[in-house]
């Protein structure tokens, strides 16, 4: 059985039904992801299963037991969320010992755990310092080592590198991932961030409005997204009409839609002969060009007003002009069939 089950769970708030029916199951020692827009209900689920909030109708098992009603200070969950909720008035030391504090634990014992995580999150030196002369990084490494001193049964993250600029952001995903899985614990990270999804998690549970449009893997849900909201949301997919698609292609795609990843196109000047491949082949116009970084991203029209972006690395091709006319070649493989 999983460590934490989440059966049936729905979350009213007078009218508005914000969780729809939720079931997710989440393994021991498993980082995952929940994932989405602004306002589908992320945090509302976390709030649930931290007991700040209590669902309206489901269970909620933890190792196997009903903690749908149990009270927060009950359920062990260690919390850190986007807001940097330390102590102003308490050190470094103070505010990671504070659980343990708490808990009566005697001082030396907190003096060692609190030494070896200031250890984990690397903030040697900043022992003695306050919140207030650390950087938003800092403090959120602080409010980690926080919630990890007591040994959680889970961690839960809640947009905590929202607030933190780019470059860091990336630097603290890698270190959030190792720290938590060095220690085994089981975390639930939300994000409304897919590349953050997909840098930190085992498995992503994708929101859409108050239900899961879809979980798997990172790889999983990027390559194969089954739904619009899913192709839109976890990569740069192109969508186009599954029978405009037919009628360009000569095919019999039976979805509504079809999703192309911009990388699985291939562009060449010559028609391709494509023997011993199952590909859809068509000659497209470059309407557009434009660089992101390493990558050029080229719009590519075809005679039925069909637009696609293609991507390519600069390195290994050459650059096309605005007007040239190109063949597009993907597989057959690549073309994902996917619904409304
Ligand atoms: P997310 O974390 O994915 O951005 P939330 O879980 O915070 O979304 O919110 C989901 C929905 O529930 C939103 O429409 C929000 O306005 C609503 N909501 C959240 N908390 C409350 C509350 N305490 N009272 C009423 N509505 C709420
Ligand atoms: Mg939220």
């Amino acid at each position: 059985m999983s460590y934490i089950e989440f059966k049936g769970i729905s979350k009213f708030y007078g009218e508005n039904e914000v969780l729809k029916n939720m079931e997710l199951s989440i393994n021991k020692g498993e980082l995952i992801t929940l994932l989405g827009p602004s306002g589908c209900g992320k945090s509302t689920l976390l709030r649930c299963l931290s007991g700040l909030e209590e669902a309206t109708k489901g269970t909620i098992l933890l190792d196997g037991k009903d903690i749908t009603h149990l009270e927060a200070a009950k359920r062990q969950m260690g919390m850190v969320f986007q807001k940097y909720s330390l102590f102003p008035n308490m050190t470094v030391k103070e505010n990671i010992g504070f659980g343990l504090k708490v808990m009566k634990v005697d001082k030396k014992e907190i003096e060692e755990k609190t030494k070896k995580m200031i250890e984990i999150v690397g903030l040697e030196g900043k022992e003695n310092q306050y919140p207030r002369q650390l950087s938003g990084g800092q403090q959120q490494r602080v409010a980690l080592a926080r919630a990890i001193i007591t040994q959680p049964k889970v961690l839960l993250l809640d947009e905590p590198l929202s607030a933190i600029d780019a470059l860091l952001r990336k630097k603290l995903q890698a270190q959030i991932r190792r720290i938590v899985k060095e220690l085994g614990i089981t975390t639930i990270f939300v994000t409304h961030d897919q590349d953050e999804a997909m840098v930190m998690s085992d498995r992503v549970y994708l929101f859409n409005n108050g239900k899961i449009e879809q979980f798997g893997t990172p790889v999983e849900m990027y390559t194969h997204p089954k739904t619009y909201f899913a192709a839109r949301f976890m990569g740069n997919y192109n969508i186009v009409e599954g029978q405009d698609f037919n009628k360009l292609t000569n095919n019999n795609f039976k979805s509504k839609f079809i999703a192309i990843r911009p990388e699985v196109i291939e562009i060449s000047t010559e028609k391709p002969s494509n023997e011993e491949r199952q590909v859809v082949t068509f000659k497209t116009k470059v309407t557009d060009s434009i660089s992101h970084g390493n990558v050029l991203r080229y719009t590519l029209e075809a005679d039925n007003g069909m637009k696609l972006k293609g991507e390519v690395l600069f390195r290994s091709f050459r650059l096309y002009d605005i007007g040239q006319e190109l063949y597009v070649t993907i597989e057959k493989k690549n073309c994902l069939e996917i619904d409304e």
